[in-house]
């Protein structure tokens, strides 16, 4: 038997220290519970940061893993299979967007939703129709052009030079976007709700600005649902919860329960500017990540989870509320779903790494926000049990 120490040791010793992890080892998960080493339980209100939407080892998900994985689980993009164009017709449905490209990871989905914006730009302006506008506080990824477009120092910091045309606006800013946008951009790149960025919504009225000016100045409406998006917001994509429908839409995290697969869906009008050989991956878009993905909204119909989200979601969020008229510590509730955030005037991570010993996983973000992204088969009681845990731990911290 290896034990915890062995296997937090041999991490330190052999990987890049980019992780900032919590001393807990991972072993298994059912439903909405994950279990350590020891065998203790965890409620998980983290669902591997938005990834886990059908929570640990679904039957229907462990099945159709199993089938597929004996037919084939991968096959090059060369040839055609079943899966990816079914997956990518049952997205253009759920969405009115036109086309799909699949990538692994969202990242990536981002990475290719400015190239194709990029090459729509050129063909309807020139060269110079490349300008970015995206938001301060954003998170879009790690590679080049997503950090490029992601508007926090300490992702970018150590890194320059990055993509040199982006332009940075506050969110829901209306005259800095006014100001920002003109003949020269090519996209205008947002999260509906900022993720990493603290839980924090645009506003109705800054979506639909940035929808009129895109389509005055011919640039793309580009949507980061990687985070907000297939389900968490009680629609099936956050678009549809504020009413604004962009040009492109970028997904991942929970798409295929926990296998690797990212993507984009566009407009034709936007879609119609790539062609064969100007973008492409080894992995993306493979039989068993599609398939998978499939049978993801498939169990979202059959189960009924949008409305499971909207209930649960609207309970999590009155009884985050009820902590912040009692405890010092609490500022403000935001999101809405099953992505909300408690605001603190103290940092949350000593909140998160006391709730292992209680048993339940939270996550911080923005040094000062607990982020509670669960698993769409959260009931009221397992919403309880958290409360329960936070009243507890809030209650012994400073006023
Ligand atoms: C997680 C995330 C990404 C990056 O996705 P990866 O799969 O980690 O590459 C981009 N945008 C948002 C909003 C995210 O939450």
């Amino acid at each position: 038997m290896t034990t915890s120490e062995e296997i937090i040791d041999r991490e330190r010793r052999f990987l890049l220290p980019t992780y900032n992890r919590y001393p807990l080892v991972l072993e298994r998960g059912k439903g909405v519970f994950l279990f350590d080493l020891e065998g203790n339980r965890y409620l998980d209100f983290v669902a591997g940061l938005g990834v886990n939407a059908l929570g640990h080892a679904h039957p229907r998900v462990v099945k159709t893993i199993r089938e597929q994985s004996a037919r084939a689980i991968h096959f090059s993009n060369l040839y055609y299979h079943e899966f990816q164009g079914r997956l990518a017709e049952k997205l253009c449905q759920l969405s009115g967007l036109n086309r799909a490209f699949f990538s692994n990871s969202g990242t990536e989905a981002i990475e290719g939703s400015i190239k194709l914006a990029r090459l729509a730009g050129h063909r309807a302006g020139g060269e110079v129709k490349s300008r970015l506008v995206a938001l301060e506080g954003s998170y879009h990824g790690r590679t080049f052009g997503a950090m490029s477009l992601t508007g926090q120092d300490k992702y970018r910091k150590g890194f320059e030079p990055l993509l040199d045309d982006v332009k940075f606006v506050p969110r829901n800013d209306l005259d800095a976007l006014r100001a920002a946008v003109d003949n020269q951009t090519c996209a205008i790149v947002l999260e509906p709700i900022f993720g990493e960025g603290g839980i924090h919504e645009c506003s109705t009225a800054f979506l639909r600005e940035c929808r009129i000016l895109a389509d005055r100045h011919q640039a793309a409406l580009i949507f980061d649902e990687i985070q907000c998006g297939l389900g968490r917001t009680g629609t099936i994509f956050a678009f549809q919860s504020f009413g604004v429908t962009p040009d492109i839409v970028a997904i991942a995290k929970p798409i295929a329960a926990g296998l690797p697969l990212g993507g984009f869906l566009a407009k034709e009008e936007f879609a119609s500017a790539i062609s064969a050989g100007q973008h492409g991956t080894t992995f993306g878009g493979g039989p068993l990540a599609c398939r998978v993905a499939l049978e993801y909204f498939s169990i979202i119909e059959d189960e009924g989870l949008l409305e499971k989200v909207s209930r649960v979601g609207a309970y999590l969020q009155e009884r985050l509320k009820s902590l912040a008229g009692r405890y010092a510590a609490v500022e403000e509730v935001r999101g809405r779903g099953l992505i909300q955030g408690l605001q603190l005037t103290t940092p949350a991570r000593p909140i998160v790494e006391q709730g292992l010993a209680e048993g339940v996983l939270f996550n911080s973000t923005q040094d000062t926000v607990l982020r509670f992204l669960p698993p769409f088969l959260f009931q009221e009681k397992h919403v309880d049990k958290g409360i329960r845990v936070l009243k507890k731990l809030l209650g012994k911290r400073p006023r």
